[in-house]
């Protein structure tokens, strides 16, 4: 690409492009970074540069880029039927075919899908489902759904609600009514000065006193991401998730595990969930689904939700124009294929989740940080001022780094002073070991700009 092509082309974004979670004002100060190509684990700038997308785009591109097998089956789908719907008792054979697979790869009680167009989309269901459950189960006023706090699903009014956002809740006036919160599992940020293991359970306790406090009655489910990724990686202790179960066994109420970052072969199985023994009535999914290539999500349910609709819902009043849109179902469908076939999730699990655990644990020696943690092909540094104290900076050098790692040539994200990576899963050995060359040499340049 030319330069002068590319300096229109940021001039042209700054004047009619209003970017998502971004400051426009402060973005066009500088103009933004153009990404024209990318293959493998890499991305290309426009101004020539090479990068190590250790994010994976945004946690999606599982199979990495490049791949001409899924060019070839959105152009096939295309050709054939590019577009057809799933409403008014139509189907086409992609979203059977992907319907059929996705329950396979699911757990046993879990036989139903029910698509959408995005991660956001599936949570939007997922409150117009529990509610449509419980109102069949004659106990409409259970309504309230309980969140967590720094939880993310998406960026509708229901994502933005049932995620724990304070940023999102503060802009745009009031969320959904009858979605609470409770603590997140974030032993470095909330629990340090105890045992992980009873902090864990500590974190999941919130939920019992949630439960009583609110009254079971009014309660429908709790929503979870088994690792939360957008608020930061935070990897709950082995106790957490056990006694999540329990609670919500015990109190009859639905389990729902947003899958959108954590399914697709992210902790080395194809859910989440499966990873933490956990048994979810209600699984939204996305990303991961088609590596990214084209937007498609679903909502995963369990025979416990799906019998109910099915037997006595009647016509559920709810659907997208894209639910199943048949050229991203076709190039889902082969993704998963894909990550069959070269055996994508035994190569995470026994190879690239093994030998990132040990070289990311490295970095918690480095000056600027307190904790390196990492699950499957999820890494976290948490950055400190002061390694003994582990005393923060001043919010804005997550920002800072950020910014470096990019310049540095390698692309992990901020979340607040926590940095975090999710490379794409075909990752091999010898690319990991220059995520970690290049994140460190991220993190002295950070160094050496606070001087
Ligand atoms: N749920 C989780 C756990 C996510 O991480 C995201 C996106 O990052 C979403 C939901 C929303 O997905 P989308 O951006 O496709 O709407």
């Amino acid at each position: 690409m030319d330069t002068h092509n590319t300096s229109e082309l940021r001039r042209e974004d700054s004047r009619h492009h209003l970017h998502p979670f971004t400051d426009t004002k402060e973005l066009n100060e500088k103009g933004c970074r153009i990404i024209t190509k990318a293959d493998g684990i890499y991305i290309y700038d426009a101004d020539g540069h090479k990068i190590l997308d250790a994010m994976a785009g945004l946690w999606c591109v599982n199979i990495g880029y490049g791949r001409q097998e899924l060019v070839d089956a959105a152009a096939g789908q295309m050709q054939e039927l590019p577009y057809y719907n799933n409403f008014f008792k139509t189907a086409h054979p992609p979203a059977i075919k992907l319907a059929k697979k996705l329950t396979e790869l699911a757990p046993d009680h879990i036989n139903h899908v029910f698509f959408t167009g995005s991660g956001s989309e599936s949570n939007d269901t997922v409150v117009r489902m529990v509610r449509r459950y419980w109102q069949l189960q004659g106990k409409p006023e259970k309504t309230v759904i309980i969140g967590r706090q720094n939880g993310y699903h998406g960026s509708t009014v229901a994502g933005a609600s049932l995620g724990g956002m304070a940023p999102m809740h503060q802009q745009g006036g009031p969320m959904l009514p009858d979605i609470e919160h409770i603590a997140q599992p974030y032993w470095f940020g909330e629990g340090r000065e105890m045992d992980p293991q009873e902090f864990g359970l500590l974190a999941a306790s919130s939920l019992e006193k949630k439960i009583q406090q609110l009254g079971v009655e009014r309660v429908a489910a709790f929503i979870a991401e088994p690792v939360q990724g957008a608020g930061g990686v935070i990897i709950p202790p082995a106790s957490y998730w056990p006694e999540i179960q329990r609670i919500c066994d015990q109190h009859g109420i639905l389990l729902i595990a947003d899958e959108v970052i954590c399914g697709f072969g992210r902790l080395g199985r194809w859910f989440g969930s499966q990873h933490f023994d956990i048994k979810p009535d209600l699984m939204p999914i996305a990303k991961g689904l088609s590596s990214g290539y084209l937007p498609i999500g679903g909502v995963l349910v369990g025979d416990r939700v799906a019998d109910l609709l099915i037997d006595e819902g009647g016509e559920f009043y709810h659907g997208f124009t894209y639910s199943g849109h048949p050229s991203c179902a076709a190039v889902a469908l082969r993704n998963i294929e894909l990550l069959e076939q070269e055996r994508v999730l035994e190569h995470v699990r026994d190879i690239a989740a093994p030998y990132f655990a040990r070289r990311w644990a490295e970095l918690a020696s480095h000056p600027l940080v307190g904790e390196a943690r990492s699950l499957g092909l999820l890494g976290a540094l948490e950055l400190v001022a002061d390694k003994v104290t582990l005393s923060r900076f001043e919010p804005g050098i997550g920002g800072l780094c950020r910014d470096i790692c990019f310049e540095t040539g390698i692309v992990m994200r901020s979340v607040g002073e926590t940095m975090v990576v999710s490379p794409p899963l075909v990752i091999t050995e010898e690319e990991i070991d220059q995520l970690i060359s290049l994140a460190r040499a991220s993190l002295d340049a950070t160094a050496r700009r606070l001087g």
